[in-house]
């Protein structure tokens, strides 16, 4: 079963958190975290975002013609 690295319990169910990475530009993650302790176990781009954000910019650059 998993294990938790700071608080070592067995997890069971992940919390997830939307938090914003800067790069140039700010980008869409979500930070997976203990629900125990809010350790910070793994970030992720969103994918679901960064689709919005796609498809928003590419009609943002259609319209420039
Ligand atoms: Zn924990």
């Amino acid at each position: 079963m998993a294990k938790c690295v700071k608080c070592e319990k067995p997890i069971l169910l992940i919390k997830a958190q939307d938090i914003a990475i800067q790069w140039g530009r700010q980008f869409n993650w979500i930070a997976y975290c203990c629900p125990l302790c809010d350790t910070v176990l793994s970030v992720m781009i969103d994918q679901i975002a960064l689709k919005i954000d796609t498809v928003n910019d590419t009609i943002k650059w259609l319209k420039g013609f």
